[in-house]
Order: structure tokens, then C-alpha cells, then sequence
């Protein structure tokens, strides 16, 4: 019998989903999962190594010997280690974002890490979010949420944050960078993005952060009945 209780957030990059599935962690005093992390980490160790990242085969071949793991540090913030090393920062680079949407499309790699996701909710309530929470990792997870927002303010948010730590970008080359994994993401066989039919839409392109908090809050409240502690809603 399940005892845990989990919330899925999909959506495309750059809808907001791992700001708003943190808070709203948080808030309810859910275990974040942030499975693009995960994914990411296995595209930076494809990069490091050098591959073929469009090989199925040359992927694969890497995955009995990589050394993943995750963890949460005192803020309870989620840190990804590679071979013992936190990559947590590197894996946050437009070049590796891009590595990880293409290793990500091999169903090998998907099933190397759908274990460790199931895992996690099994023995934690989780808000976890990524493209296909709700249709393949959790499908019976209690609240399903679908995040999105046009690729402008998604790539207008992005844009921000990457300023924001420094990496110098062009507004047109974050746009056509979530366009290329909107496209791969979406048209990829294995789990392809898409909403689950049970899932809630949630668009936040004309909403900011803090209205969208509140929109997230209320379906958790309603579905879960559930309070969120300290936040005035
Ligand atoms: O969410 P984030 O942008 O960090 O994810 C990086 C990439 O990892 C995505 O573009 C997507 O290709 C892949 N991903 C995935 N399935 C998930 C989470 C992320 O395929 N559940």
C-alpha cells in the first residue's frame, strides 16, 4: 500500500516549474525532486566523456559505470554528484542543458533512472517535477500539474536568471535554444513531453511568480486538502 502522497509538475523549460515546485515544496513540507537535475547530470558526464551523445549505443555503454547520486544539503536545497563530485552548478550551463535534452531521448537512459525517481516517492511525500512525472514516473500521483507559458517568456525568464549568474547570452539564442529542446522534447518516442489527460494546465506567461504560487497552492489545498504553513494565502 502507498502511504506516500505525490505531486507531478511537467511542463516545457523555462515555465517556472522548479522555482514554484520548490516554494510550494516547501510550503506543504514536500521533498522537491528535480528530475532535470538527474538528466543533466548524466548529459554532463556524456560531455565529459566525450561521446556521441545521438548514439543510443554510445550512451548506454557509459550508463553501468556512472557514479550518480543525489542528496540535499542543510538548506535542503537538491545536489547532484557525479562520481562523488557536486556538479550542481555545472550541470546548469546552456551547453549542457542542451546535452542533457539529447541524451535524455534515449529510452536506455530513461529507464536507467526511472528506479531512482519511483524510489524517491515511495519514501518521501515529493512535489517532483520534469516532462513525463505524470504519464510515466508517477502516473498515479494524486495532484498532476501541467505548467507552461509561451516560448517568448519562457526564453524572456531565462534569459534573466542567466544574466542573473553572469553567462553572457543573446535573447535570440536562449529562444532558439528552448525552441530546439521544445522540438526534441516533444517529438522525442520515449516519453514525450505532453500533459496527462488527468492533469490541471496551468499557463503562467501573463501571471508572475507570486500569482502562479497562489494558483498552485489553491489546486493542492483543493485536491489534497492540505494548508500550507507560513505562506498567507
Ligand atoms: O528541467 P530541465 O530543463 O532542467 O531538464 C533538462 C532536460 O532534461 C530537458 O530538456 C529534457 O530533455 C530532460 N528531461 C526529461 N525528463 C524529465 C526531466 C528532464 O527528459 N523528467
Amino acid at each position: 500500500m502507498n502511504e506516500t502522497v505525490a505531486i507531478a509538475i511537467d511542463g516545457p523549460s523555462g515555465a517556472g516549474k522548479s522555482s514554484l515546485a520548490r516554494r510550494c515544496a516547501a510550503a506543504f513540507g514536500f521533498l522537491y525532486v528535480d528530475t532535470g537535475a538527474i538528466y543533466r547530470t548524466v548529459g554532463l558526464a556524456a560531455y565529459r566523456l566525450g561521446i556521441n551523445r545521438k548514439s543510443e549505443a554510445a550512451v548506454a555503454a557509459i550508463l553501468p559505470e556512472l557514479d550518480i547520486s543525489m542528496g540535499y544539503n542543510e538548506a535542503g536545497e537538491q545536489r547532484m554528484f557525479l562520481a562523488g563530485e557536486d556538479v550542481s552548478a555545472a550541470i546548469r550551463t546552456p551547453e549542457i542543458s542542451l546535452c542533457a535534452s539529447d541524451v535524455s531521448a534515449h529510452p536506455a537512459v530513461r529507464a536507467f533512472l526511472l528506479e531512482m525517481q519511483r524510489k524517491l516517492a515511495q519514501e518521501h511525500n515529493v512535489i517532483m517535477d520534469g516532462r513525463d512525472i505524470g504519464t510515466v514516473v508517477l502516473p498515479e500521483a494524486e495532484l498532476k500539474i501541467f505548467l507552461t507559458a509561451s516560448p517568448e517568456a519562457r526564453a524572456q525568464r531565462r534569459l534573466r536568471e542567466l544574466e542573473a549568474k553572469g553567462t553572457p547570452v543573446s535573447f535570440e539564442e536562449v529562444l532558439r535554444d528552448i525552441e530546439y529542446r521544445d522540438r526534441q522534447d516533444s517529438q522525442r518516442a520515449a516519453a514525450p513531453l505532453r500533459a496527462a489527460e488527468d492533469a490541471v494546465r496551468v499557463d503562467t506567461s501573463d501571471i508572475g511568480f507570486e500569482e502562479s504560487f497562489q494558483v498552485l497552492c489553491s489546486l493542492i489545498r483543493k485536491r489534497l486538502g492540505l494548508e500550507p504553513a507560513g505562506e498567507k494565502v
